[in-house]
């Protein structure tokens, strides 16, 4: 993938992120933190209080996107990006074009989506 296709892909997920922390610059660090390190220490910070505030009115289904836009953009810093978390093998760009923070390839989430079905 040429560096000009990433920078699309990772422009998409700073949206995403963006969109998810309610566009506030100031919460997406913290953001980032809070998703990272699981229980937050307890402060009074006003900042704080309100990206607690962000965070809880997220659902979990996109506080799990947030957690997978953070992945994707921590990939990126380690030249990983687009490479299958399960198999190691590359992502086509056509679904990361539709799903930029997936982790895996198609045959993988199906592979995973089947057997969480069986569970
Ligand atoms: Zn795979």
């Amino acid at each position: 993938m040429d560096n000009k296709k990433l920078e699309k892909l990772k422009e998409k997920l700073l949206d995403v992120r963006g969109k998810l922390c309610g566009g506030v610059e100031k919460a997406l660090k913290e953001c980032k933190d809070e998703v990272k390190g699981g229980v937050p220490d307890i402060s009074d910070d006003a900042s704080r209080t309100y990206t607690r505030n962000v965070l809880l009115n997220l659902s979990e289904r996109e506080r799990d996107i947030l957690k997978l836009v953070e992945l994707a953009l921590s990939k990126f810093e380690e030249n990983k990006y687009g490479v299958c978390d399960s198999c190691e093998g590359k992502i086509p760009e056509g679904r990361l074009e539709a799903v930029p923070y997936t982790k895996y390839c198609v045959r993988c989430q199906n592979e995973m989506e089947g057997a969480e079905k069986k569970q």
